[in-house]
């Protein structure tokens, strides 16, 4: 079936005149709507076909991108014009944007066709997309286990073919986790190097556009695509962008450094024994690997829940009720949102405390009002310098740890999630054990290092991944060895998982 292919084999396809654009539409809604994973919130269908005979046009006459009639999946935080995108929550549930996002704007630009939005935990939340308004995503190998979090739609989706590959966002491991529980490859790029215009904010020191694809070659090519300086992103970094397709299959000699130390206590020794068969497969291909030891994983949790909660709590203010988003007094039809509030409040300021106070405790579910909550505690005053700024303190410590443990090394190896993935239901009630679940991707984010999750093999018929981290702006070197590892191993080194 075409969506199984990679981009470039669909591209020669297109090319040869053998697929086009719209068989691979008919492909993906037959499935998102036989699979019911409920990997969407939002589908562009007409929209979709209609941009779909375009491309067919420009096909015909040579005039061709590699992304050309690909279908890709948006994650439903990040915005597209004139369309609805609604954070999987009742504050935005009717917003409509009034703008695309950059990594969108190129996308499209390049023939990409964006088919639906993809479901998340509220305003990207959580690890199991269970937040969600819209209910949890299934994962695609067992429907009683989740797909993973914030962006769990969007691995769901690329894991069940429904899509050839789709936009996530990684604050403290959104992409890279949903990706190891789906059996997919996800990419948290070097922070700043994907413009965030756009991507609705949640911790916005740590927040992150970047690929979830079936393989390493199209996640090259959709970050290619999507990545540089944009001018409306003031943390965008101005550097020129490589052309990681290209660099896949440049050979060079290859260091690994695998984390061990106190790390290893937390791990389920499934996960363990994933990790030294992924050893073993990186030994075969002549990549050495060596031991690293990074002091402080243990406080990487606290340190990234303090400054992600600190600063959401800062980003939800927004959210009031008059502006735009929902509001408690009225509900508004989408199209009157388009170009923000036509709404004034009229009287006493008793009265707006109260519309503020009805709209947020209403709109927003528990997960982001308790992190709102913990979030303004930790910048109180008085607090502040106790719980915040000892924070960003820590970061920096922990961000050198990481850079000096990768000055003899090209990239260090760790897996993506420290369990299994879990039942729907097993951890939503109890958030530290939610929390948890992102030790070994919340880290790699404080250091604001690119890393890639790889898909590992499977235990008890769910998928293991694990990851890569790269230097900073070195994403080539973790997708090229993610690229080698696949074709010269097969893509998870055991044959592939069944899909239920
Ligand atoms: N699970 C983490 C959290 O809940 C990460 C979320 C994310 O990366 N968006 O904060």
């Amino acid at each position: 079936m075409p969506l199984e292919l990679s981009i470039p084999d669909i591209h020669l396809l297109f090319k040869r005149g053998e697929i086009n654009p719209t068989m691979l539409l008919d492909e993906a809604y037959k499935r998102i709507e036989n699979n019911s994973l409920n990997s969407f919130i939002t589908l562009f269908k007409e929209d979709s076909y209609k941009k779909a005979l375009k491309m067919e046009k420009r096909i015909k006459e040579g005039r061709m991108d590699i992304l050309t009639g690909i279908p890709v999946a948006v994650k439903d935080n990040i915005c597209i014009k004139e369309e609805r995108t609604t954070c999987g929550s009742r504050m935005l549930e009717r917003f409509i944007s009034p703008y695309s996002a950059t990594a969108v704007e190129r996308l499209q630009r390049r023939g990409a066709i964006i088919i639906g939005k993809t479901n998340m935990d509220e305003f990207a939340m959580g690890s199991s997309t269970e937040t969600s308004l819209f209910g949890f995503t299934k994962n695609p190998y067992n429907s009683r286990y989740v797909a993973g979090g914030s962006s769990g739609g969007s691995a769901s989706a690329v894991a069940a073919f429904e899509s050839v590959s789709a936009l996530g966002s990684d604050t403290g491991g959104s992409i890279r986790q949903p990706a190891s529980f789906c059996g997919v490859y996800g990419l948290k790029p070097t922070y700043g190097r994907v413009s965030r215009y756009g991507l609705v904010a949640f911790a916005s020191s740590l927040d992150c556009i970047g690929p979830i694809t079936h393989n390493a070659i199209d996640s090259a090519i959709m970050l290619e695509a999507i990545a540089g300086f944009d001018r409306r992103d003031s943390t965008s970094l101005q550097v020129s962008v490589p052309l990681y397709n290209s660099l896949l299959n440049k050979k060079r000699e290859i260091r690994i450094g695998v984390v061990r130390g106190k790390l290893m206590e937390n791990l389920k020794p499934e996960v363990i024994d994933v990790m030294e068969r992924f050893i073993d497969r990186l030994f075969s291909i002549g990549i050495k690997t060596e031991d690293v030891n990074i002091e402080g994983f243990d406080i990487c949790i606290p340190i990234y829940y303090i400054i992600a909660m600190a600063e959401a709590s800062s980003n939800l203010a927004r959210y009031d009720g008059v502006r735009y988003g929902y509001n408690k007094s009225e509900v508004r039809s989408p199209k009157s949102e388009v170009h923000g509030s036509r709404f004034t409040v009229q009287g006493s300021g008793a009265r707006l405390k109260e519309l503020y106070e009805e709209t947020r405790a209403d709109g927003f579910g528990r997960e982001v009002k308790r992190r709102i909550m913990l979030g303004t505690f930790c910048l109180r005053a008085g607090y502040k310098d106790k719980y915040y700024e000892r924070a960003v303190m820590a970061r920096q410590k922990i961000r050198e740890r990481f850079e000096n443990a990768l000055k003899g090394i090209d990239a260090i190896l760790l897996p993506t999630s420290p369990t299994l993935p879990f039942k729907a239901g097993e951890r939503i009630g109890d958030p530290v054990s939610m929390y948890l679940s992102d030790l070994c991707t919340a880290s790699v984010s404080l250091a604001g290092l690119p890393a890639i999750s790889i898909p590992a093999g499977t235990r008890e018929g769910l998928p293991v991944g694990m990851q890569l981290v790269g230097r900073r702006l070195e994403e080539e070197t973790i997708l090229g060895i993610a690229h080698r590892l696949e074709r010269e191993t097969g893509r998870r080194g055991e044959g592939e998982g069944v899909m239920t």
